[in-house]
Order: C-alpha cells, then structure tokens, then sequence
C-alpha cells in the first residue's frame, strides 16, 4: 500500500494526497453512508487521472470517481475502500459560442457553467436543484435531471462528447463538438448514468440552446395532491409545454413556509409551480395565463415582476436545504411513473403514510411524472423506513415506472436493480461491466445488484448500523 501511496503522490504532487485518516470529507455524501477511502487524490488532468486509474489498476485498489459529493444514493461513497479521485481540480471551462458547445472539466460546478453560458445569451438547461453545488461530471454519472428537464430534456439529450479513462488507466475520447453523428454504436450514452462503475470522466462536451429572454411563472393552489397530479397530465396533454412544473403537497409547503411570496396560506393541500419561457414577452405570458386556467386550481398568483417570480421559485428549492438541515431524518425518493398515472402514484403513496404513521413529503418534477416521496421519521419511526420505500418502488414498477429517475441506483437501490429491468437485461449490463472492468476495481457495490433485494436492500436505509460487520438487519415489516 506504502508503495501505491508514494506512486499516487508522485503523479498528483504531495499536497494533493489525502491519507485517509484525514479524508473525512470524502468519507460521505448527502445521505447516511459514511465509509473511509484509502486515500483522495486530487489530479489536476486528465493525464493525472489516467496514471492514477493505471497505478490502482495494477495494484488491484478500487477507484472512486467524486465529484462535489452531493449524490442521494451513496453513489461516491467508497464503500469497497480504495482510492477516491477528486475531479474537482478539473474546472476547466471554454464556452464556444459559434458551435454553442460549452467544453468543461468534470469538475466545472453546472451552475457556473449555465451562467457562463448566459453571458454569451446561451443556456445549459439541465438544471438539478443542487445546480450551483453539484459538477458537471457527477451530472454526466448520474444522467441528471432538474426543475427544466419537462420542456428541455435531461443531461443525456446535451452530452455530444466526452473523454474517458478506462478502468486499466487507457483514455477514450468520443463524440466532438457536432450535433448529429450515425456511424456506430452511441458508446457516449453507455457512460452517461454509468455512476462512475464503467469510466472516469474527465471532461464533458454538452449542447448549448437560446437563452430565452422572458420568463412568466404562476403558483396553484389545489384541494388534493390527486387534483395537482390530474391537472399536470391535463395541461401536457392540450398541447401545452411548459418550462417547469414543480408539485409540492402540504408537508412541503409547511417545510418550506418561511420562503413562500408574503400572504401566501401554506395550508393549502397542494400548489403546481408553473413556468413558461420564451423569446415574445406577450406570448409568454398569454402561454402562462392559458395553462393557469387549464389548471384550473382553487387559486393561483402569477408573479408579477421577475423578482417575485425568484421568490416563487425560491421556496421550491429551499425543500432541500431544509431536508440539508434535518440529516439522518429523512430519506428522498426519485420514482417516475408515466405521466397519466402521477394521480394513482400520489394516491398509492397517501395510502402508505396512512398505513404506516409516517410523514411523506410529495414533492417533484411532476411534468416528467417524476416524484420524490421523502419520508421524513422520528427516532422510534426509523425501522419503517426500509419497508415503506420498497412499497414505494414497488408501487412505481407496478405502473410502469422507474425506481430512479435522476438520482441514479449507488449503493442505496443497487440490489432493486433487477425488478425493475428483468434479468435478461441486467445480464446484459454485468457482461458489459466486465468488459470495461475485468477487475472490478470501478466504484464497487454500485448499480449493480450484489444481494436479492429483499435481503440486503432494508439494511442500507437509515437503520443500518455497522455492528457484526455485515451490518445488522432491519426487523420491522410492514
Ligand atoms: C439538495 C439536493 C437537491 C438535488 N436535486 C437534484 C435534482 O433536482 N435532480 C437530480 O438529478 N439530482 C439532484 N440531486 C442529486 C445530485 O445533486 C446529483 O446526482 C448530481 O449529479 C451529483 O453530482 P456530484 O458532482 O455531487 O457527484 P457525486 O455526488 O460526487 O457523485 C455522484 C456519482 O457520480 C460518480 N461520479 C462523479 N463524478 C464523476 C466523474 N467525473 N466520472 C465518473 N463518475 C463520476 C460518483 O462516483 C457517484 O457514483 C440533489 C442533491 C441534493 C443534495
């Protein structure tokens, strides 16, 4: 090991090794999961990262691409040990406006990126609600998605190329900075979502669009989540595509109460957040009024200035700095169902919290049938949590949906994996798994399912405390 560690420091300069000891930052990410790395290294490109990956590969250590740390699904948390690759150093940045193209180190922070954008009237549009901490990299592992993904499309439908350090430490460079290509088989897409198991990206190529030059947005309010849920399938299905339209229920609304627009009732059961955008102001706003009134909730406010507008979008992402505050009481949920079942989906999850005592925040991208359920619990409330989200990923594969729509599977929902894709498919993604990774020296214990989930899955929730270790198991059913 003293040998790899030495090795490790002569590529990326003694200052930035971290011995383990002292890596309690890289330890964890934004959920419970804590396991120490070997050691971090923070190269400074992509040369760096590669004799990295070639240094551990030869010495059989696993490597842990991280980002900014912020995944909900354990994803960079370095549960086989090993070393954690920082790609933080890598924040270089070229916006090339004639090919409205943004070329970025993996490390770039996405906001940083869309903002620089937007000083040349473009825009990044895939825009996570931890947008101004999360890096462009982690994006790319994740697939993620955001507040505009409804109208935009996810961090998938913008990567055009990407540079890649194989798992022996070779470098793949595809795609460039053209918008079509149709020579052969879309290796890029094979790397987006793979949560650092199948490469280390080093830099990222993404499609800019238009910065849109007005935005309109709206609050309605509604009796029940179900009539919240019903009006978003009734709006996306009259020819209407907005820019944003974000679900939150009562529970979310009392979280959020302090950053809710002055007089606003947070009492009320559900509230849409609606936004169109555009280039014609009067068409943007005659768009908006439109879909407020098909909506047709018990009240709404449209904001009537760009300021009151940020404080409408405001309380939507003070959500997770609220949950940032209560750690270890929370658990979110990322299912996505078709878009004509979100109402059986809400409806399936109130039937739980009734069943269960338990609170659980609706909250969500509700225009890509995207919600995430977080079930908030007290201390003797914690065994319930295991069970009462795998009625939730039950309930999401029951109506054709996802177990993870942006969040990624990490450690967290790895071994769900295959009730949701069958094992024909999830064969296939251990062949390829071994084909770009014989070792299986790349982020072990992610994505892929090691345990049948009724088995092992429960003790990865809140309840798992390291005692005879494997970890004890939850006791409590349903
Ligand atoms: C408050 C809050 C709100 C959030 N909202 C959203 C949301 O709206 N939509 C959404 O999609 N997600 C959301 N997330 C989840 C999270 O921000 C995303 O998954 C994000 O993409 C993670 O980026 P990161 O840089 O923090 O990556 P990390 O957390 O460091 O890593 C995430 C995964 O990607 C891998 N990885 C990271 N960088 C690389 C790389 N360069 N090469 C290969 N693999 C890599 C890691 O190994 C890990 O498996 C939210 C998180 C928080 C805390």
């Amino acid at each position: 090991m003293t040998a790899l560690l030495h090795r490790l420091a002569a590529i990326v300069g003694d200052v930035h090794l971290l011995p383990g000891e002292e890596a309690e930052d890289f330890a964890h990410d934004a959920t419970f999961m804590e396991h120490r790395p070997l050691a971090v290294v923070r190269p400074a490109d992509t040369d760096q990262v590669a004799a990295v990956v070639k240094a551990c590969a030869e010495a059989a250590i696993p490597v842990v691409a991280r980002g900014q740390g912020t995944s909900l699904v354990g994803g960079p948390v370095p549960l086989g040990g090993g070393v954690v690759v920082s790609l933080d150093r890598l924040d270089h940045l070229e916006i090339d406006v004639s090919n409205t193209v943004a070329v970025a180190g993996a490390g770039v922070v996405t906001g940083q990126l869309d903002q620089a954008a937007n000083r040349h009237g473009l825009m990044y549009p895939p825009d996570p609600a931890s947008v101004e901490m999360c890096s462009i990299g982690g994006n790319v592992a994740c697939n993620s998605g955001g507040l505009r993904c409804v109208k935009y499309g996810v961090t998938a439908d913008y990567v055009m190329g990407l540079t890649v350090v194989l798992a022996d430490g070779r470098v793949l460079r595809l795609g460039g900075r053209l918008r079509k290509r149709s020579s052969g088989y879309r290796l890029i897409q094979l790397f987006v979502g793979s949560e650092g198991t199948l490469g280390v990206v080093t830099e990222v190529i993404v499609k800019l669009v238009p910065l849109p030059r007005h935005r309109a947005a709206a609050m309605v309010t509604f009796a029940s989540v179900e009539d919240a849920a019903q009006a978003v399938s009734r709006v996306l299905a009259s020819g209407h595509l907005p820019a944003a339209i974000e679900l939150m229920d009562r529970v979310t609304l009392r979280l959020v109460r302090a950053k809710l627009p002055e007089g606003f009732d947070p009492e009320v059961e559900a509230v849409l957040l609606v936004e169109q955008d555009g280039n014609d102001e009067e068409f943007v706003q005659a768009e908006l009024l439109r879909m407020v009134e098909l909506l047709g909730g018990v009240e709404d406010r449209v904001a009537q200035s760009s300021l009151e507008r940020e404080r409408l979008w405001e309380a939507r992402r003070e959500f997770g700095k609220v949950l940032m505050a209560i750690p270890h009481r929370f658990f979110p949920e990322d299912v996505a169902v078709p878009i004509g079942s979100i109402p059986e989906m809400v409806r399936r999850v109130r039937r739980l919290e009734r069943d269960t005592g338990l609170e659980i925040c609706i909250v969500g991208h509700a225009g890509d049938g995207n919600l995430h359920p977080t079930i908030l619990f007290r201390e003797e409330q914690r065994h319930l949590v295991g069970p009462t989200a795998a009625r939730i990923f039950q309930d999401a594969i029951e109506l054709g949906g996802t177990i993870s729509a942006e969040h990624g599977l990490g450690a967290l929902k790895r071994d769900y994996a295959e009730a949701e894709h069958g094992p024909l498919a999830l064969g296939l993604m251990r062949d390829l798994k071994r084909l770009l990774d014989p070792q299986g020296i790349l982020n072990p214990h992610k994505v892929l399912p090691e345990q049948p989930a009724d088995e092992t899955f429960l003790e990865r929730l809140p309840g798992w405390v390291p005692a005879d270790g494997r970890g004890r198991r939850m006791e409590a059913g349903l």
